[in-house]
């Protein structure tokens, strides 16, 4: 008889870590990765499998792209076949706009990788660094102590009861849903009010192609070179325009979309196989959240959603990622503080200069100077990130402590009962 071998999923190493962080895409293992760097015990935790695909149009810009570099990570990047971007169109309507993009060794260019590589390259560093990954495994729950400090998380996989692991901080870099700001009843701070619809799919295209813009009045589109000669062709318009004109087929209605942007852009789609997929998201409006609290913090889109439309998401998760990874090394309560006020800051102004586009309420006239805002906020980032020290560990943590919110000793000791979870009993956690 044929032996049938059941492989259990792995489970973590220890049963208690420095930071546990939950989602293990740009946002985690970029956290995952500086934290571990700089000596701590990560674990990181994705329901998703090892180096899979996500929604993206991949579009790095400035300030992510210098991050990537100052990590190492640029070379492995490129060595992965990720085209070097050069220079940037924008077309309004008719009129062209050209903008070269070598801004020096840090910043030779931008490129767009496809997340199967961006986010691997990342989780394979972090690994590099000594940080654990568990993918296929997702994060059911959380639990706190008998004072509401969150403690750990409750790990659920294929084939194994539910499993408890304790952490000083457990991160949550979840995306849109996040499961770590629910538990943790995350303020919203501030509410987008316009969303927009992408709908992308690829097609090959010539060596040395840039970035490309394209707007025309209620319409935008994009072209956007990857990895493997293929270039991302984005179809965007206002979420209420995707429901009454994409209802009956995203294919035809996205070429028709380029088609009224520019003829040559609808036909460089059209050089995709007939059976290409395509890739819709029907948009969300952006939000900035509560970004931190005992035991917890948010980072990525968990912490702060933008629009596609203005391809910042990504910057953003690696700013972020990098301002936690401070606060969690120097472990006072005013540095969780001073990291929040940062990503505030630029976040208000990414989401101002996003929510002006995506609202899709400019004319070709007043886009430019739209556009323009949003440049001059990635240019004070570029400078902020080009000043930030890389995280290191201060003396203190490495004896055992300070972390945020550490309470006197024997105090708050986890309690693994039932009834500490934040789900089950939030009211008794959080007083
Ligand atoms: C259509 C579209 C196009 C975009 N284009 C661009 C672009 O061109 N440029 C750009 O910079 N940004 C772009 N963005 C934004 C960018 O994709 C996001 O900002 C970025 O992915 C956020 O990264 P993240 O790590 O925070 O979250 P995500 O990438 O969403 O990753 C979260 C991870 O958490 C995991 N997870 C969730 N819950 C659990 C759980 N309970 N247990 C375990 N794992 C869990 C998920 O499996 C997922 O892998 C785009 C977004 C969309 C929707």
């Amino acid at each position: 008889m044929p032996s049938t071998t059941l492989s259990l999923p792995p489970v973590p190493k220890r049963p208690h870590y420095d930071a546990i962080i939950v989602g293990a895409r740009c946002a985690g293992a970029s956290t995952a990765l500086l934290l571990a760097r700089a000596g701590l015990k990560v674990l990181a935790i994705d329901r998703r499998p090892y180096g899979s695909d996500t929604l993206s149009t991949h579009a790095l810009m400035r300030p992510a792209v210098l991050q990537l570099s100052r990590w190492g990570l640029l070379e492995p990047l490129r060595k992965a076949g990720t085209p070097l971007i050069e220079a940037t169109t924008f077309h309004y309507g008719e009129e062209e706009i050209t903008i070269p993009l070598n801004a020096g060794p840090d910043l030779p260019g931008l490129i767009a990788p496809r997340r199967t590589v961006l986010d691997r390259i990342l989780v394979d560093a972090a690994r590099g660094a000594g940080a654990e990954f568990l993918h296929d495994m997702a994060v059911g729950d959380l639990f706190a102590d008998t004072r509401g400090r969150v403690r750990g998380v409750e790990i659920r996989g294929a084939g194994r009861a539910a499993l408890r692991v304790s952490g000083d901080i457990v991160v949550g870099a979840d995306g849109i849903g996040s499961l770590v700001a629910r538990c943790c009843d995350a303020q919203v701070l501030r509410s987008g009010t316009v969303s927009a619809a992408h709908v992308y799919g690829y097609a090959p295209v010539e060596t040395g192609a840039g970035y490309h813009w394209h707007f025309r009045d209620g319409i935008a589109g994009s072209l956007i070179p990857t990895n493997d000669g293929l270039a991302c062709i984005v179809a965007s318009v206002p979420t209420r325009m995707f429901d009454q004109r994409f209802r009956l087929g995203h294919g035809r209605a996205r070429m028709e979309v380029l088609e009224a942007l520019s003829p040559a852009l609808a036909e460089q789609a059209s050089r995709a196989p007939k059976d290409a997929r395509l890739q819709a998201f029907r948009g969300v409006p952006g939000y900035i959240r509560q970004a931190f609290g005992p035991g917890w913090a948010l980072v990525g889109d968990a912490g702060f959603f933008r629009d596609p439309i203005t391809s910042h998401g990504i910057s953003d998760a690696l700013r972020d990622a990098a301002g936690l990874a401070h606060a969690v090394l120097d472990g006072s309560e005013a540095a969780f503080a001073a990291w929040q006020q940062e990503r505030d800051l630029f976040a208000n102004q990414i989401l101002d200069t996003t929510d002006a586009v995506a609202g899709f309420d400019w004319t070709l006239a007043d886009l430019g100077e739209r556009h323009r805002r949003l440049s001059a906020v990635m240019k004070a980032e570029v400078q902020a990130l080009a000043g930030q020290p890389m995280p290191v560990r201060r003396a203190a943590y490495a004896a055992g402590g300070p972390i945020a919110y550490r309470a006197p000793a024997n105090q708050d000791e986890p309690r693994a009962t039932a009834g500490s979870s934040l789900h089950r009993n939030r009211t008794g956690v959080r007083q």
